[in-house]
């Protein structure tokens, strides 16, 4: 989804800068706005709340799931891998899918139930990171 269909869902939206914006947290009973919200280059979106509420719960708080981070055309098929990635680009993608592991680890520590699309957005983030060291030649079968 784009960033701004995600903030149309907060409140006290203030823009900060480019791609950057301050919200009311939706997970916690926000008095300052404490959301930050930020659209990299690639499209996908960063939040983080200073209150330390983890993203799956700002993200639940509007309805919304992981994979919305996500532009859509990132969903499509993956024919972006036949292009070379940057080192960097690579990395990058490598920290955000451990983000969604450590939160996914943070849900199952808490024993709260993972529903069906957090265990596929687990199982995406897992085979991302494989596709990530194949891309980066690091994959010998
Ligand atoms: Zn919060």
């Amino acid at each position: 989804m784009t960033i701004e269909a995600l903030i149309s869902r907060l409140e006290r939206v203030k823009c900060t800068g480019h791609g950057r914006y301050i919200a009311r947290c939706p997970a916690h009973d926000d008095h300052g706005p404490s959301l930050s919200i930020r659209e990299l280059d690639d499209g996908r979106i960063l939040l983080h709340c200073f209150a330390d509420c983890d993203v799956q719960s700002v993200l639940s708080a509007v309805n919304l799931k992981f994979i919305d981070l996500f532009p859509a055309r990132e969903m499509a098929s993956g024919k972006s891998q036949h292009r070379p990635f940057p080192a960097a680009d690579i990395l990058q993608a490598i920290a955000f899918e451990a983000l969604v592991v450590v939160t996914t680890t943070r849900t199952i520590l808490k024993r709260e139930p993972l529903n069906n699309t957090d265990r596929e957005r687990l199982l995406l983030a897992v085979s991302r990171i494989q596709a990530a060291l194949d891309i980066g030649g690091l994959n010998h079968e």
